[in-house]
């Protein structure tokens, strides 16, 4: 009877060099068809995402000699119709001039409205109840938004009459394509989305930038700094005001952690909405990290 030998271990040993060729082909294969599916859904998902893209007009803004204008304009001397008083929350603090947005620069709204968006914040009251709102007056709110028209009448020439904690700023615009924020995909975008999208470094990637950079992608930007319409750059969940129509209020304007550096929400990002067809409906929402 034969001593029973080593069992062959199922095959390998008898052919080494043509199974090991066998193996690399599948596995080259293999590699081949990933990263053709990888490309597929990559520039599948690049398509998709620009199909969401809007323009925004991101904002360079430099510090400037202070002056009256009906222009978009951060800090210092607002545009205020003459004979109306300025804002003042129900504590009798004279609130803060942050902004005056010329409706007509916003993407989205008609160019040719000359009406401003003009903001004021407490910042009395924020720094008083160490909140980012303040004290709530019977609205909830420690600032002020409305629409004013420098077409309709002069100004009342008072200057700045709070403490300015902006600065005086010129503002100048890029226009640039941008596709929504991550928290904003819709389920068509969140269900493609490439793993390495959020991983991904741009090639001039800075630590120490205190903003993220613009190239989200290749092919891909979101402006994640102070600019006028496009897509807000939510710093939590999407919390878009509605309007009395039932309709989201149109996204005006996101002011960033540098432009307001010292200001209560300095670590995070204030939202201007308003209503694009006409009615003076306007909203303010503060995220902050
Ligand atoms: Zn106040």
């Amino acid at each position: 009877m034969p001593k029973p030998g080593p069992v062959p271990d199922a095959g390998w040993c008898l052919l080494p060099d043509a199974c090991a060729s066998v193996t690399l082909v599948i596995f080259v294969a293999t590699r081949s068809l990933q990263g053709e599916r990888d490309t597929v859904n990559t520039q599948g998902f690049v398509n998709t995402a620009l199909r969401h893209a809007t323009e925004t007009k991101k904002a360079r803004y430099e510090p400037a000699s202070d002056r009256l204008s009906t222009a978009t304009r951060f800090g210092g001397t607002p545009w205020w119709p003459n004979g109306a008083d300025r804002p003042c929350c129900d504590r009798n603090h004279p609130m803060s001039f942050i902004d005056q947005i010329s409706l007509g620069d916003v993407p989205g709204f008609d160019s040719a409205d000359q009406r401003l968006l003009s903001f004021h914040y407490c910042e009395d009251c924020a720094r008083e109840g160490q909140m980012s709102f303040g004290w709530p007056d019977d609205r909830g709110r420690g600032y002020d938004l409305c629409f004013l028209d420098p077409t309709a009448g002069s100004s009342d020439g008072h200057g700045c009459v709070a403490h300015d904690w902006i600065g005086a700023r010129d503002v100048s615009f890029e226009s640039i394509e941008e596709i929504p924020a991550v928290g904003d995909f819709d389920e068509e975008l969140d269900a493609i989305v490439p793993i390495d999208f959020f991983s991904y470094e741009p090639p001039d990637f800075d630590e120490y930038s205190p903003l993220p950079a613009d190239d989200v992608y290749p092919g891909l930007k979101h402006v994640s700094g102070t600019k006028l319409g496009g897509h807000p750059s939510w710093l939590q969940n999407p919390d878009w005001p509605i309007g009395t129509s039932g309709e989201r209020l149109r996204f005006v304007a996101q002011l960033d952690m540098v432009l307001c550096s010292e200001l209560a929400w300095a670590s995070g990002m204030a939202f201007l909405f308003a209503a694009h067809d006409g009615a003076e409906e306007a909203e303010l929402v503060i995220q902050s990290t």
